[in-house]
C-alpha cells in the first residue's frame, strides 16, 4: 500500500485568510491527497490553526475576550470555511492542544538532553504595573527616527524603521500605557541549531529532486552571513505551551512558554494525535505515519507553503527532530509556492486588501475559485488575480467546455432515446482515435498530478475536457440521429460514459461539480480509467440517468464590475 503523509502550512488563528493563503499551501496540498486517495493510496492529510504567540493575544484583547475563548470561536470559523471550500483534511487540529502540548514539551526535553538547548541571559523590558515583561509588539513609544507616537517595539509602522524597544523615545506599555517600565534580566532557551548545521547541509543536499525555490531558500540561510544562528525558543508570555523538559518542571523557566515557531510545526505530529484520539486509536495509528521505528519508514511525506514558511520547515523543524535522537519522520518532499497578488497589488491580512475566504464563498460556489486559484497557481514566479481573468476563465473553461459537454449530451439523449445510455451501433475509427488521445493526455495528466505541477495538471485535464467537446462537434450526433439513429446511439452512449470519466479525473480539482456530475449519471462508480476503453464502457446500455442542474453558470459583465468594485478597498 502507498502511504502518503500531507501536511498543509498551518494558517494562524487571528483572522479569516484571503485566497492568496489559500492557494499558496492548503488548496494545492487538498489537490494532492484527492488525487492520490482516487488512485488508491493511504492518504493522511492534517493541518491545524497556528494558535500561540503575540499576535493571537493582541487579536484576542482587541476583540475583548479570554485568549483562549477567541481562538476557539475562530478555530470554527476558520474549520467551517475550509469544509465549505472542500478542504479535504483528515484532521484539521488546535496547536493549542493538549496533545501539542505534551509533545512540544517532550522534543524540548528530548533536545536538552541531547545538547542542543542553551540557556542565555537576556535584558528584557518589564512592566511594574502590568507585573510582566513586554515582548517587542507591547511597547510603543516615539519613533526616533520619524516622531510617529505609537511606533511599535520591533517596528514603527509609519517609517516601516525596524526597531529595539530601548530605541524608543518615552516608551509606554500598550496593555495599561504605564511608563513604569524597566530594564530586567530574563533567561530564554535557544535552539543550539549551529550544531545542526552539517547535519541539515548533508540532507539539504540529498534532496536533489527538490525545487530550486526550496533548496536556494534554505541554503540561503545555512550559509550567508555568520551561517545558521541559534534561535531562541521561549518568552516571556501566559498565552502558550508552558517551557516543561518533558514531563518535568524546568527549573528558573517558570512563568515561561514555548515561542510559537517551536511548537507549531510539532502540531503536525499532534495533530496526527489529534486524529486517532478523536477516534479511539492507539497510539500505533498516528505513530505508524511520524515514526520511522514504528511503521513510518515507508510513509512518504509532502508539505505544502508558501516561500515565506520554507526556512522554518528546511531548518528549523528538522533540526527540531534530528536533534531530538529520536527516529521521528523528516519531510520528503516540499512544495512550495510563491505569491498571489491582487489586481495590481499585494493580498494583505492586515490591510484587508483583496478577497478573503469567507467572501469568496458569498459570491460564488467553491469549484469556482478553486479551478481559477489552482489553474494559476504562483508556482514558478508571483501570479495574479484580476476580475477578467477569473471571469473569463470561469466562463471558458467551466461553463463553455466542461458544463456545456454535460449539458448537451444528456438533453441531447434525454430528448432522442430517452434517460438511459442508448443501444445501437458501434464504435469506429473517430472513437478509436479519441480513446488513443484520451489515453495520451490522462496518462500525461496522471504524470503531472504526482509530480504536483498544479499548473500543467490543470492544463492537461482542460485538454482532456477539450478532447470530448472537439469530438462532439465533429461526429454531431444530433445530425447524424436524422440518417443513422443507430450510430448516433453509439456516439451518446460514448459521451455519457465520457461524463463519469469527467467526474473522476475532475474530482480532485472540482469535487462539487464532480458529484453533481456523477449524481446525475446515477453512479457511484469513482474507478480511475487506467483502461479508457474500458472505462468508456462502464456505464451499460439501459443504464438510466438524470440531466444535471447547469454546473456553471457564467460570470456576466455586471457581476465582474459588482465585484470588482465591492473588493476594490479594504475590508471593515
Ligand atoms: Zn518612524
Amino acid at each position: 500500500m502507498n502511504r502518503i503523509l500531507i501536511t498543509s502550512a498551518i494558517p494562524y488563528i487571528n483572522g479569516i485568510k484571503h485566497l492568496g493563503n489559500l492557494v499558496g499551501s492548503q488548496l494545492p496540498a487538498d489537490l494532492f491527497a484527492r488525487y492520490n486517495r482516487a488512485r488508491g493510496a493511504e492518504v493522511m492529510f492534517i493541518c491545524a490553526t497556528d494558535e500561540h504567540g503575540t499576535p493571537a493575544e493582541l487579536a484576542a484583547a482587541k476583540a475583548g475576550k479570554p485568549v483562549a475563548e477567541f481562538c476557539a470561536e475562530m478555530y470554527d470559523v476558520q474549520a467551517d470555511i475550509a469544509n465549505r471550500f472542500g478542504l479535504s483534511f483528515d484532521h484539521f487540529g488546535r496547536s493549542s492542544s493538549p496533545q501539542n502540548r505534551k509533545l512540544t514539551q517532550h522534543f524540548a526535553g528530548r533536545l536538552k538532553a541531547e545538547g542542543y538547548i542553551e540557556e542565555v541571559s537576556e535584558k528584557q523590558v518589564y512592566s511594574n504595573a502590568d507585573g510582566r515583561f513586554l515582548p517587542d509588539r507591547y511597547i510603543e513609544g516615539t519613533c526616533p527616527n520619524c516622531g510617529y507616537d505609537s511606533a511599535r517595539g520591533d517596528q514603527c509602522e509609519n517609517c516601516t524603521k525596524q526597531l529595539d524597544p530601548t530605541d524608543l523615545i518615552e516608551p509606554r506599555s500598550a496593555i495599561s500605557g504605564s511608563t513604569d517600565l524597566e530594564v530586567r534580566e530574563t533567561k530564554h532557551l535557544y535552539l543550539r541549531q549551529s550544531k545542526l548545521k552539517d547535519q541539515l547541509d548533508a540532507w539539504i543536499n540529498s534532496k536533489t529532486d527538490w525545487p530550486v525555490l526550496t533548496t536556494s531558500i534554505a541554503k540561503k540561510w545555512l550559509h550567508d552571513g555568520d551561517g545558521l544562528r541559534d534561535r531562541g525558543i521561549t518568552r516571556d508570555l501566559e498565552w502558550g505551551v508552558p517551557v516543561k523538559d518533558g514531563e518535568t518542571d524546568w527549573p528558573g523557566m517558570e512563568g515561561k512558554v514555548f515561542y510559537v515557531w517551536f511548537d507549531a510545526p510539532i502540531e503536525y505530529i499532534a495533530a496526527t494525535k489529534e486524529w486517532a484520539d478523536a477516534r479511539g486509536l492507539d497510539d500505533s495509528a498516528w505513530e505508524s505515519w511520524w515514526r520511522t521505528d514504528k511503521g513510518a519508514d515507508d510513509v512518504r511525506y509532502v508539505q505544502f507553503m508558501g516561500k515565506d514558511n520554507v526556512p522554518f520547515h528546511t531548518l528549523s523543524f528538522p533540526a527540531t527532530i534530528m536533534g531530538s535522537g529520536e527516529p521521528w519522520k523528516l519531510v520528503d518532499y516540499i512544495k512550495s509556492f510563491n505569491y498571489l497578488n491582487y489586481d495590481g497589488g499585494q493580498f494583505s491580512t492586515s490591510k484587508g486588501r483583496g478577497v478573503f475566504m469567507d467572501q469568496a464563498l458569498d459570491i460564488l460556489p467553491a469549484d469556482y475559485w478553486r479551478w481559477w486559484l489552482l489553474s494559476h497557481a504562483p508556482e514558478t514566479s508571483d501570479s495574479e488575480f484580476t476580475w477578467e481573468n477569473f471571469q473569463a476563465s470561469v466562463n471558458k473553461d467551466l461553463a463553455d467546455v466542461l458544463g456545456n459537454f454535460v449539458s448537451r449530451v444528456t438533453k441531447f439523449c434525454n430528448s432522442k432515446f430517452g434517460p438511459a445510455v442508448p443501444e445501437g451501433g458501434a464504435y469506429g475509427a473517430r472513437e478509436e482515435a479519441l480513446i488513443a488521445d484520451l489515453t495520451t493526455k490522462i496518462r500525461a495528466y496522471e504524470g503531472h498530478m504526482a509530480a504536483m505541477d498544479v499548473r500543467k495538471s490543470s492544463a492537461e485535464l482542460r485538454s482532456i475536457w477539450v478532447a470530448g467537446n472537439e469530438y462532439l462537434q465533429e461526429v454531431a450526433p444530433w445530425t447524424t440521429f436524422k440518417e443513422n439513429p443507430d450510430q448516433a446511439a453509439a456516439q451518446i452512449r460514448l459521451a455519457l460514459n465520457l461524463i463519469r470519466v469527467y467526474a473522476v479525473l475532475s474530482a480532485p480539482f472540482i469535487p462539487t461539480a464532480s458529484a453533481q456530475m456523477l449524481s446525475g449519471m446515477n453512479t457511484l462508480d469513482m474507478s480511475w480509467p487506467d483502461d479508457v476503453e474500458a472505462a468508456l464502457g462502464a456505464l451499460p446500455v439501459g443504464h438510466e440517468f438524470t440531466v444535471p442542474e447547469v454546473l456553471f453558470a457564467k460570470i456576466t459583465d455586471d457581476q465582474r464590475e459588482e465585484w470588482a468594485e465591492k473588493f476594490s478597498g479594504v475590508r471593515d
